[in-house]
């Protein structure tokens, strides 16, 4: 018995070294298989028919491990449309198994630096990720015109790189780029943004002055509903137009542990920080309120997003909620990169999952 004992162990030890030697090519191998499968993989094709809500970007302007900048992407059918562009939301986008190529309009909440920083990167791989033949719509209120013209300039002489090193079949120049659409809020602050084929994308006017304009949108495909808050503090507007939805994404910001940073700012002396923390408070929206909107409302499930601060602890979660699932007792997820949630049409379902 000892003996095949000493056997077994010799024989796991010397499987183990040899693992650990051959290290770079087993690694080598496994890359092969998982990159010819998810090249062969269409994402979106196997996704029931529906509407589906994913976090390309869960968090806000400060550094934050698993939560890019803002960036909710929205699969109606086969049509993909992402609302914001934040730093690192089209990267996130490529890791969970979408095709940034397949982006087929980008629409923006307002133009505050973190939910526009990445809208140059957006573009760019949504042109030569599939020889896309015309720039990227990206809709957005008044004001818009000057954010993709500013990011096309910026990646002007990218566009030359890119079409001589690749080709015009690559990187054809007429897609190069975004185009502006602009909408015009009308007296009660809605707009249409588009409505075909059993899809229905609405704009809506939030609370985040001096922010003007900012506003929410509301997804409807197929008898099923999002809506995706932008940033707003506590809104009558947003709860309204949420009435009964399948899914509600709202931002969050937890006063108590921005509070901590502020404090520990003010104590090292960082007034621009200390200040900052401070300012903030005034035109987000808590996790506890969130949670009353989605309550009130009557929402089916809530996704905060737009974290604020960053938590680099999950323990955390409980002190950033405060009594959020008291208020709402429904689903309710701190958002992180890769939440996806699927709403097949023809059901209630509201099913979550991660695609990281
Ligand atoms: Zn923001
Ligand atoms: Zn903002």
């Amino acid at each position: 018995m000892k003996r095949i004992l000493l056997g077994l162990l010799f024989l796991a030890v010397a499987a183990g070294a040899a693992a650990y030697v051959f290290r770079g090519e087993i690694a080598l191998a496994l890359m092969q298989r998982v990159l010819e499968r998810n090249m062969a993989t269409d994402a979106v094709a196997a996704l029931p028919d529906g509407l589906h809500v994913g976090l390309c970007g869960a968090g806000a302007p400060m550094p934050a491990a698993d939560r890019s900048g803002p960036c909710v992407v929205v699969i109606a059918g086969k049509r993909m449309f992402v609302v914001d562009a934040g730093t690192g939301g089209v990267r996130t986008l490529a890791r969970m198994g979408l095709q940034s190529g397949s982006v087929e309009r980008v629409l923006l909440t307002h133009f505050h630096s973190d939910h526009i920083d990445g809208l140059g990167e957006m573009m760019l791989q949504r042109w030569v990720g599939a020889a896309n033949e015309s720039p990227l719509p990206v809709h957005g209120p008044a004001g818009v015109d000057a954010v993709v013209n500013g990011f096309n300039a910026a990646y002007a002489a990218d566009k030359g790189y890119r079409t001589a090193h690749h080709g015009e079949a690559i990187a054809p120049p007429a897609g190069f780029g975004g185009i502006a659409q602009p909408f015009e809020l009308d007296a009660a602050g809605n707009a249409i943004v588009l409505d075909e084929g059993g899809l229905t994308i609405e704009a809506f006017k939030v609370e985040h002055a001096p922010v003007e304009p900012a506003v929410g949108y509301r997804i409807t495909y197929r008898g099923r509903t999002a809506v995706i808050s932008g940033d707003t503090k506590k809104s009558a507007a947003v709860q309204q137009r949420s009435a009964g939805v399948d899914l509600l994404v709202h931002e969050a910001l937890s006063p108590k542990l921005v509070g901590l940073i502020g404090d520990a700012a003010g104590k090292s002396g960082r007034k621009n920080i200390a200040k900052i923390m401070h300012d903030i408070l005034d035109y987000h929206t808590t996790p506890e309120e969130a949670a009353e909107v989605a309550a009130g409302a009557k929402v089916k499930a809530l996704l905060l997003y737009h974290i604020v601060p960053p938590l680099p602890l999950s323990a955390l979660e409980g002190p950033f909620l405060g009594k959020s699932r008291e208020i709402f007792k429904g689903p309710l997820h701190v958002g992180r990169d890769g939440d996806f949630v699927t709403m097949p049409a023809g059901t209630t379902e509201v099913l979550f999952s991660n695609r990281l």
